[in-house]
């Protein structure tokens, strides 16, 4: 087996450059070489090397030194120098380069091949004797640090006290002379602490560096890292082998890094740093302020000293050429590392660049319309969740932060106000003109009318799939939630973080991208919508299978979803409606009512107002299919839970206090989830979804009669876990459009089906598809379910969990595919052997996570719901499933 791959100087081994058996850096120098680019020569030995290296007790076999030696060879001839040559010593590179790079290992040896021979050599050739031997000590000391894995603390007291000794503030005031005391001080340290005196002999330094590059691979540091990110154990690491080049051999010399486009806007335009006579490291640490690669970007930026096109234009002209070569050739904005040696420019690195949301949009873009990738390629380009970035005002990067917290990223986006405790007073301080952020411990259905009212919204408890988290989600405000470093005191109105106090009026700024919570205003950016992000999306469009639609309940909301592209309401939730203000004390009566004629008389008052919510929503959606879901929580949730407000709510509802007491201790539950909730409501009081029906189909008859579209209703109930319990609702709604169409003298197509959120839905599936024309997978109860897991309380242990490893993520945000995936898929099979026609949906809060969506393509569900800001994720993220 061949285990060395030779490049440069016309050469290139690897081919193609194998990413696996060369590892990241070594396929990239492989593929530079091999378009001809100017790369220092080298080799790589491979991964399979590794592996047989830890097979064979960790050593070498013969053949292997063999071709390493070969592998010198092929530099000497290129470079014209010899490795331990007294009089023009070849130096080389060693560093590591995994198929992923790796923090955790041994990175890079540079300048090896100095001894205490080869540095006069070096001085004399390059003319520089304080060149020499700063290298020398550079050597020794980087050597010392990651080969021999000494203290490099006391490598670095002993130049601090040389510099004191000598009245020197910086590492450049040393001169020849210096350095070369501090070689034999570092020598010495180094035998002290190793036991041994500094390698002499270059080839065992060599194959010192090489052992030590595949010793790092089973280092403990490189273990945790590949656990933390499910790094195979058996990949190994390459070993990279390269001559020196060297930036810092006077004015002629530079080193820089470059990126071929802007990575933070994505324009076609070079963006880059060099320094003249300097290291790469130089660059990095940022002791001399570096110069700008071109003019343009100099006179933007209003610098004085020449960019690297004034003042070097022939070189400038080489490494632009070179730009262009490398994006035709990787096809992918690269981040690059190059040295010009006395006016010779050299390619030390090239890779795919890091860029913004925004750079990668435009990016993918540009280069579908350049031609250098297809359409395809520029959808994959684009990481779906990155577009939320784009959708929602950012942080300013460069504001300070004064960060009290962090909570959980709820909903994004980032947003500054005032803070306020109590959503009445959220809702008159906005109205006021005030920008409000709403604090509570958790939200509950009450507070919609505040959480509409505020920029942002923090609570203190609740996950992903909280009240909050949802609600919040749906309207597109910023929300942290679960942040369980504060505690809040709604009577008193003040938030403590450990000493910290925040008051009702104090400025808070919330970030719901990263669950950060500041104290004071920090200034966000609006974003920009381009038009390359509705030209992606043209494209998604064009290759995705799955529909999208929106989970919505308010007309505002659905306008927003159909902006963003939502082809339909996958999930509309009644009960939200129930919470305005002008409606909840018929709510209120509805449920204190004694009897179903009670019931009835308050539903009564319901039904026009209910009626008018649709014909809104019919008409926004315009013939696009709407899912309305019948009433789902638990009836107590509408009543109060304050002492203080009894009173006025039984006024309200002309009840004295007592008896209002009474009955909404009659309806505590110990456990509402799983109590009278959902469908059980309907099964005992068939009445509020007979009206609740009503509304919808006189709505939608209005709205026919109205436009000439007739919208066609997929009434959903909600909770069922029995074929029996569709049945009977089935019937309640069929009696209802019976009557309104024989009232109205017109009929309309409608559907009826159900969710499947609980694990004996999905199971029974086969017969409730027997009576449901649809299935929306309301995942969020049934992860709940699935799991046992409370998607109210969870928060507080789910980061363990999954730092731990117990699940993959938050199984509330990313579906868990192996356990409710089961169910679902089940479900899907068992309800179309029935009938083969069923609609199959989700409507829980997975249908706006890229990695559910793929699972829901496997599936092969019909659509996909979610929130309206999350629509365009949604259609980007099933258009890469479908590829
Ligand atoms: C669900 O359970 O997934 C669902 C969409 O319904 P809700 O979140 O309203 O319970
Ligand atoms: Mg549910």
């Amino acid at each position: 087996t061949q285990y060395v791959y030779r490049f440069g100087g016309g050469v290139s081994d690897g081919g193609a450059g194998d990413k696996n058996l060369l590892g990241g850096k070594g396929a990239n120098l492989d593929g530079m070489a091999s378009i001809g680019l100017p790369v220092p020569p080298g080799f790589t030995i491979s991964t399979a090397m590794c592996t047989r290296y830890y097979e064979e007790g960790e050593t070498f076999p013969d053949s292997v030194k063999g071709e390493v030696a070969n592998g010198l060879i092929h530099i000497e001839g290129i470079t014209g120098k010899t490795f331990g040559d007294a009089a023009d010593p070849l130096l080389v590179s060693v560093r590591s380069g995994a198929r992923v790079s790796m923090p955790g290992m041994m990175d890079t040896v540079l300048n090896l091949g100095l001894n205490d021979e080869t540095v006069v050599g070096l001085a004399a050739v390059s003319g520089d004797d304080r060149f020499a031997w700063d290298s020398y000590r550079r050597f020794i000391q980087m050597y010392s640090d990651v080969v021999l894995e000494l203290d490099h603390g006391r490598f670095e007291e002993a130049l601090e006290i040389a510099k004191e000794d000598r009245g020197y503030s910086l590492d450049t005031e040393l001169s020849a002379g210096d350095w070369q005391v501090l070689v034999a001080e570092y020598k010495a340290i180094v035998e002290e602490l190793w036991g041994k005196p500094f390698p002499q002999d270059v080839h065992a330094q060599l194959w010192g560096a090489i052992g030590a590059v595949f010793g790092s691979w089973q280092s403990e540091r490189a273990k945790v890292y590949r656990r933390l990110n499910d790094i195979p154990g058996d990949w190994g690491t390459a070993v990279n082998v390269q001559a020196m080049v060297f930036g810092n051999m006077g004015e002629t010399s530079a080193t820089g890094v470059a990126f071929t486009r802007d990575p933070s806007k994505g324009d076609n335009a070079y963006y880059g740093e060099f320094l003249i006579n300097a290291q790469g490291e130089d660059v990095v640490a940022g002791i001399r302020t570096p110069q700008y690669l071109t003019r343009a970007a100099r006179e933007a930026a209003g610098a004085k000293p020449a960019s690297m096109e004034e003042a070097m234009p022939e070189v400038y002209a080489e490494l632009a050429r070179v730009f262009d070569l490398l994006e035709r050739h990787y096809r992918d904005m690269q981040d690059i590392e190059f040295t010009v040696e006395r006016g010779k420019l050299w390619m030390l690195q090239t890779r795919s660049g890091k860029r913004t949301a925004k750079a990668a949009l435009k990016i993918a873009v540009d280069m579908a319309n350049e031609g250098l990738i297809t359409q395809e390629e520029a959808i994959l380009r684009v990481d779906p969740q990155a577009l939320d970035q784009l959708l929602h005002p950012t942080l300013d990067p460069s504001a300070v932060r004064d960060v009290l917290t962090k909570g959980l990223p709820a909903s994004p986006g980032a947003a500054s106000g005032i803070a306020v405790f109590d959503s009445d007073t959220a809702e008159k301080r906005a109205a006021a003109g005030e920008s409000v952020i709403l604090i509570r411990v958790e939200t509950s259905p009450e507070d919609i009318h505040g959480m509409h009212a505020a920029r942002g919204i923090l609570t203190a408890r609740g996950g992903m799939t909280s009240h909050a988290a949802v609600v919040a989600r749906g309207m597109g405000r910023p929300c942290v939630s679960g942040a369980g470093g504060i505690s809040i005191n709604a009577r008193e109105k003040i938030m403590r973080v450990g000493v910290r106090e925040v008051r009702e009026g104090d400025i808070v700024t919330i970030d719901g991208t990263t669950g950060e919570v500041m104290a004071g205003a920090v200034p966000t950016v609006q974003p920009e919508l381009s038009g390359d992000f509705g030209t992606l999306m043209v494209w998604a469009d064009a290759k995705r299978r799955l529909k999208v639609r929106t989970n919505a309940e308010t007309p505002l909301d659905c306008r927003t979803a159909r902006e963003f592209g939502a082809e339909g309401i996958g999930l509309c939730r009644t009960e939200h409606m129930f919470f305005e203000q002008s409606r909840i004390t018929a709510v209120r009566q509805m449920i204190l009512a004694s009897d179903e004629a009670g019931r009835r008389a308050a539903l009564a008052k319901l039904l026009p107002e209910q009626r008018s919510d649709f014909v809104e929503i019919f008409e926004v959606m315009a013939g696009l299919p709407c899912t309305i879901r019948l009433l789902d929580p638990p009836l107590h949730e509408f009543l109060p839970h304050e002492e203080s407000e009894f009173a006025e709510v039984a006024a309200a509802a002309g009840l004295d206090v007592e008896t209002l007491k009474r009955r909404a201790a009659e309806l505590h539950e110990f456990n509402p989830m799983l109590g009278h909730r959902g469908c059980r409501l309907g099964v005992t009081y068939p009445e509020i979804y007979e009206i609740q029906a009503r509304a919808i189909f006189e709505a939608a008859i209005e709205v026919a009669e109205k436009t000439g579209a007739a919208p066609v209703p997929e009434v959903m109930i909600p909770l069922v876990a029995t074929k029996r319990e569709l049945e009977l609702m089935k019937a309640v709604v069929d009696a209802a459009a019976e009557a309104v169409f024989a009232d109205k003298g017109r009929r309309i197509e409608y559907l009826v089906g159900t969710m499947i959120e609980l694990p004996r839905a999905a199971l029974m599936a086969g017969q409730i598809a027997e009576v449901g024309a649809f299935f929306s997978f309301g995942t969020n109860d049934l992860t709940q379910t699935t799991l046992g897991v409370s998607r109210d309380d969870a928060a507080r242990f789910l980061t363990t969990y999954v730092e731990k490893g117990i699940y993959p993520k938050d199984p509330f945000v990313s579906l868990d595919v192996e356990g409710v995936g089961e169910l679902i898929a089940i479900a899907a099979e068992r309800g179309r052997a029935t009938r083969p026609d069923i609609k199959l949906g989700i409507c829980g809060e997975h249908g706006g996570d890229p990695a559910s969506i793929a699972f829901c393509e496997a599936t092969g569900l019909d659509y996909v719901s979610a929130s309206p800001y999350r629509v365009p994720i949604a259609r980007l993220a099933a258009a890469q499933a479908a590829l």
